[in-house]
């Protein structure tokens, strides 16, 4: 079985806002007693928080399935990442077309890790042109100084993650995928 991540990714957040905001979230996060305080190896790529004992209030179903695994940890990324998964599907804000996007949007990718925050995407249908991080569908790729991984927690609730935006000010996008 392999490893399932849920990544909160925040928009429109700059490289020195990340990091207060990320502290913010975690404070959070801890008061509420949904992720433990302390950091541990329990991330596939890093240490992270282990779910705390109120753990179930950010699921849509709640399952203790979660605290049985070794892998089971917040990952909080602060620092310039693409959020990915295997298969990003974008849909487009003028004519809906709905699209598994190709080589010219990996460029663009690679133009905004390198740090072009204003790089553009056209649209493969009708060519209009937008701003490449605006870009979202029914399984985007998340552009951002900082994202919220949550390995392995079953489907994170639309509540939790709205009063976590609140916590942020800021617009999120969910990449989920398996590994
Ligand atoms: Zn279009």
């Amino acid at each position: 079985m392999g490893d399932f991540y849920q990544n909160i990714v925040v928009r429109d957040v700059s490289a020195e806002d990340a990091p207060r905001l990320a502290a913010k979230v975690r404070d959070w996060l801890v008061a509420r007693r949904i992720i433990e305080p302390e950091l541990s190896d329990c991330s596939l790529s890093g240490l992270g928080h282990r779910p705390g004992p109120e753990y179930a209030l950010a699921q849509e179903i709640p399952s203790e399935h979660v605290l049985h695994l070794a892998t089971n940890g917040l990952q909080i990324e602060v620092g310039r990442r693409v959020f990915h998964n295997l298969q990003p599907e974008l849909t487009c804000r003028v004519c809906g077309a709905r699209f598994e996007p190709g080589d010219d949007y990996h460029d663009a990718v690679s133009t905004w890790f390198e740090g072009d925050d204003a790089v553009s995407f056209a649209c493969p249908a009708c060519h209009v042109s937008g701003r490449l991080t605006d870009w979202d569908g029914e399984s985007p790729w998340g552009l951002s100084e900082l994202g919220f991984t949550f390995w392995n927690w079953s489907t994170l609730s639309e509540r939790f993650i709205r009063e976590l935006s609140e916590q942020l000010g800021r617009r999120t996008l969910i990449v989920r995928d398996k590994l």
